[in-house]
């Protein structure tokens, strides 16, 4: 028997047993007649003695109650463990021992024991690792280190505890679902493109030449026609693949939990994924959820008060809209923003009036990426008036001498702001606006110490239009998928007013993060073509991309409903983990390369011509 024991269960109740551990050495410690080896697998650390006396006892007294078993081998061990080196694979045998008082270690689960060696095989050589393992350290480490070297940063611990967090998160889904009759159904990778917003990757078919599947962007289409079929309750841990240009966090392939429902209407599809998630909560983290039941904000809302549609609620400091009170300003920033269609909104900075012109000249570059030209800034530095209003006098700004007693003080109204705060605006178009005050009230959390971190505030955002006009394309897109179902009430203005229609559509935020997505779909055929139709496809694209789901329709589909959740994300929000690469096994970097395989690879010439494919430029590969 290789091991009888892991390295992680030994108590002190164990003492005088004979056991056999095996595992990698985590550290030496050497004293000369006496060695020490941490001994670690995936549930702990356990210290083995080796010591030349066939008694166990050290030659310098430091450890006077140890007492060998029946090792009488100790001198060849001791032999071995001088050749261990730290990430060595070894086998050991001995007896458990007490630790004497005071050697005791509270910082391991098995700090009460040690295991005295009798025996002690090498199994496997370690050659020096590309960066330390034992302990957390490594993290300044290179990450394309650590991603070529993935098997060795998955032995560290907090990669290893997110893994285990990941899958305790996903075996609690599982029973969740299984226990409210939820169906596991598998759905094929080897799809057929479908137009989701992102990009297919694609596979080619030898068999059928010049034919392609595509990789399924999600299982959309295949859980609709389960609900076609009759399973009326479905949901799949389900590997999602787009081929989207790489942005900071995200991955060619991630994995989703899909679920979909007949019979439902949004609120019952919430009302389930919320009870999910609060028992998720109490059982993977200690972090209380800031509100239940979970807070649901329209999409009108969120843009409104936060910037954004999955705003952080961990902290207040909502934006306030004062477009109108400067329509007429002098101030031709203002004035001329409003005159060309754009809005002026504000952030409050708590307690920001004296920041340094160098702290609010950061602020202003830090919202240039999104497009702002500026940021206009008002400082409440003196006290308001005996009216409890502001006055010029009082603010110090350098577009104060523009504005009129009724701006500065309806500004000041309108934004909250009390003595000592500053106050912050951005006048543009709001596609500029929002996000640059969304990420600027985010950055204000982070820099004033608002954010909680400790806190789970969950929030549903509901309402989001069906369809966004695309000016490159001079065409109108599904905001979701083009499945979703407008609200019952709109369907009559999709042809006339399209930016006035409301979709059945919900996402769950958590922290900020968008951690899930769904809708209540179309489940007639002539609504479904009246959707493809105001997407502006042609009646040939409809039938050859979505022909099978136009029929199925036509066969009896009840209505239905769903949603998918990113499951890197939430298990990344439990983890804390700054990244979703830090809690999946295998990730790939920023541009979709596999820095440990080599991938994407060039393949050789003949597996293409099978595949009748020529390649007509290469590209070396880079990350
Ligand atoms: N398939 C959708 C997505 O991946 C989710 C859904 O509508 O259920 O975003």
């Amino acid at each position: 028997m290789l091991k009888t024991h892991t390295c992680g269960e030994l108590r002190a109740s164990d003492a005088g047993k004979e056991v056999t551990l095996s595992g990698w050495v985590n550290r030496r410690r050497d004293h000369g007649g006496l060695i020490f080896l941490d001994l670690r697998d995936r549930s702990g650390i356990t210290q083995i003695t080796v010591s030349d006396d066939p008694e166990g006892n050290p030659p310098n007294g430091a450890n006077p109650s140890s007492t060998s078993s029946n090792g009488n081998n100790c001198a060849g061990a001791l032999a071995t463990a001088s050749q261990v080196r730290s990430e060595f694979v070894v086998q050991v045998s001995g007896s458990v021992q007490k630790r004497p008082k005071g050697f005791e270690n509270p910082e391991l689960e098995t700090g009460e024991i040690e295991v005295i060696a009798s025996e002690l095989q090498i199994l496997s050589e370690a050659r020096t690792p590309p960066f330390v393992i034992s302990g957390n350290q490594g993290d300044e480490v290179d990450e394309a280190v650590r991603l070529k070297y993935r098997y060795l940063d998955l032995r560290r611990p907090r990669l290893a505890a997110n893994l285990r967090l990941r899958h305790d998160i996903v075996r609690f889904i599982r029973n969740f679902f299984y226990d409210r009759d939820f169906l596991e159904v598998e759905t094929p990778i080897l799809l057929k493109s479908t137009p989701e917003g992102a990009r297919d990757f694609v596979v080619p078919s030898r068999i059928h030449p010049g034919r392609f599947y595509a990789l399924p962007q999600s299982p959309q289409q295949m859980k609709q026609l389960l609900m076609i079929a009759g399973f009326e309750r479905y949901f799949q841990i389900a590997r999602c693949f787009r081929d989207e240009d790489l942005r900071a966090d995200r991955q060619p392939e991630f994995t989703q939990l899909d679920l979909e429902m007949s019979f439902v209407e949004a609120a019952d599809v919430m009302a389930l994924i919320e009870e999910m998630l609060i028992s998720l909560s109490a059982e993977v983290s200690d972090k209380p959820i800031q509100k239940l039941p979970f807070p649901v904000l329209t999409y009108d809302e969120a843009m409104d008060k936060y910037g954004i549609d999955r705003p952080d609620l961990r902290f207040g400091l909502q934006l306030f809209d004062v477009t109108e009170l400067v329509r007429n300003s002098r101030f031709g920033v203002f004035k001329n923003a409003v005159a060309a269609g754009g809005i002026v909104k504000g952030v409050r900075y708590p307690q920001g009036a004296q920041l340094s012109r160098k702290d609010i000249d950061d602020l202003i570059e830090y919202v240039k990426p999104y497009g702002a030209k500026g940021l206009a800034w008002i400082g409440l530095t003196g006290d308001a008036g005996d009216n409890g209003q502001y006055s010029t006098d009082n603010l110090r700004s350098p577009i104060i001498k523009f504005l009129s007693e009724e701006e500065s003080a309806g500004l000041v109204t309108a934004s909250g702001a009390e003595k000592g705060d500053l106050i912050l605006l951005v006048a543009d178009e709001p596609d500029v606006t929002n996000p640059a005050l969304a990420n600027l009230r985010l950055e204000i959390g982070a820099r004033a110490n608002l954010v909680d971190p400790n806190l789970l505030a969950f929030c549903w955002v509901v309402d989001f239009p069906l369809l966004e006009y695309d000016s490159q394309e001079d065409r109108w897109g599904a905001i979701h998928h083009p499945f979703t179902s407008a609200r019952d009430e709109d369907w009559s203005i999709l042809e006339e007013r399209p930016a006035d229609v409301r979709a059945k559509a919900y996402d769950v935020v958590l922290n900020g993060w968008e951690i899930g997505g769904g809708s209540i779909r179309i489940h007639r055929s002539n609504l479904q073509m009246r959707m493809f139709q105001r997407l502006g496809l042609s009646e040939k694209e409809v039938d050859e991309q979505f022909g099978h789901m136009l029929e199925a329709f036509q066969y009896g589909a009840p209505p239905h409903g769903g949603i998918a959740m990113g499951i890197e994300r939430v298990v990344a929000l439990f983890a804390d983990a700054q990244s979703i690469r830090e809690v999946m096994a295998f990730p790939k970097t920023a541009t979709g390369t596999d820095l440990l395989l080599e991938a994407p690879s060039p393949v050789e010439d003949d597996q293409l011509a099978e595949l009748h494919i020529a390649v007509r430029e290469r590209n070396p590969v880079s990350n």
